[in-house]
């Protein structure tokens, strides 16, 4: 008896142990609708492991990034810069290669990439979909770059103004760059920074917006949540693969997910917008007032401003919830069109995205 007891209790204690384990495993999906003729995927470009400064091993980014629901992620080690070399040796490739199995078990699409980290300026410079990261470790900056489009890498620079605006200005490298058609994106954020030069200069050069966490410590969040989560990158894709990925980034379809705010194109904000947003047809009209609902299917909380005459001062739509419109109108129009705009939408600089909400009236 007493026996049995102490193999139940044994048991009981590895079953409570298992579920933890497995309990940190459990992945949430990010709420992100898809867009008419894309898909959304939520990826992260930019991310430390032991290899550079990180402190973490390889596969702990796949762990990381899969259970906080991202779809596409590149580990990015310095190539210059490596505090750990005495534990660790230099092997540019193996951070990639470590991570690669865990990744495809999970599916995760996983690129192969690289920080390019030159005094700033010029600046730090990630290039990804590499197929081999050795050859770009070489002295001269501008031989690197090409190197990395050689091997038909995707780049992008990294924190532009993350010492100031005057060290992030944009210099003749920058247009070497550019006219070269060597530079391809921007990170309009990195990590808890926002930078507007590079939104603007994103929108002015058409190079693709990203927004990346830049991570060197564990990430310890078990999901990605409203108000707490890493900066990521939405790719609308036609398809989720990781040449689906590369077209979407090539084709600037991007929007980045910065704290509570969506930042980028109005072209892909407005549908974005619009896929997350249902307006229920009113269901009552009461003297001059019509009712209708208003759902948010998504993980930010959107932050309406009137712009027209109708419709409420404010609207203010967390995640996932439904809230009750009451229209002041006397019209007698089958349908009301109220301008806004979206506060945390941003389509530029300061700028937020106007939108129209079309409402069906009574009849
Ligand atoms: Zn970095």
């Amino acid at each position: 008896m007493r026996m049995q007891r102490r193999i139940s209790l044994w048991l009981g204690i590895w079953f409570l142990l298992g579920t933890v384990c497995l309990w940190g495993q459990v992945r949430q999906e990010i709420q992100f609708p898809d867009i008419p003729g894309y898909q959304t995927l939520k990826c992260d470009f930019h991310m430390h492991t032991v290899f550079s400064d990180g402190n973490v091993w390889p596969t702990v980014r796949v762990d990381e990034a899969w259970r906080q629901g991202l779809d596409g992620i590149a580990i990015t080690d310095h190539i210059e810069y490596q505090p750990h070399k005495k534990d660790v040796p230099t092997q540019h490739n193996r951070p990639y290669v470590l991570a690669l199995g865990k990744a495809k078990q999970m599916n995760l699409l996983m690129t192969r990439g690289t920080e390019i980290t030159r005094d700033t300026p010029p600046g730090h410079f990630n290039a990804i979909f590499l197929q081999d990261v050795n050859p770009l470790d070489t002295k001269d900056f501008l031989a690197c770059i090409e190197q990395a489009n050689k091997q038909k890498a995707f780049v992008f620079w990294n924190h532009q103004a993350w010492k100031g605006e005057e060290k992030g200005k944009w210099m003749e490298v920058h247009t070497t760059m550019y006219e070269k058609k060597w530079l391809h994106g921007m990170e309009v954020c990195n990590g808890s920074s926002y930078y507007p030069s590079a939104h603007k200069w994103c929108l002015d050069k058409n190079l693709t917006m990203l927004g990346n966490s830049d991570i060197h410590a564990p990430d310890l969040r078990l999901k990605s949540a409203p108000n707490d989560h890493r900066t990521m990158t939405l790719v609308f894709v036609k398809t989720r693969t990781l040449q689906g990925l590369k077209e979407a980034l090539q084709a600037g379809r991007t929007a980045v997910w910065f704290e509570r705010q969506i930042i980028g194109r109005a072209e892909y904000l407005e549908p974005l917008f619009h896929a997350s947003v249902v307006i229920s047809p009113c269901h009552h009209r009461y003297r001059d007032n019509v009712y209708c609902t208003i759902t948010n299917q998504s993980d930010i909380t959107l932050e309406l401003k009137r712009k027209g005459k109708t419709g409420p001062q404010t609207i203010s739509l967390s995640p996932h919830t439904t809230d009750l419109l009451k229209i002041r109108t006397k019209s007698e129009t089958k349908q009301l069109a109220l301008s806004y705009e979206v506060t945390n939408y941003l389509i530029a600089p300061e700028t937020s995205l106007p939108v129209k909400l079309t409402i069906d009236m009574p009849n």
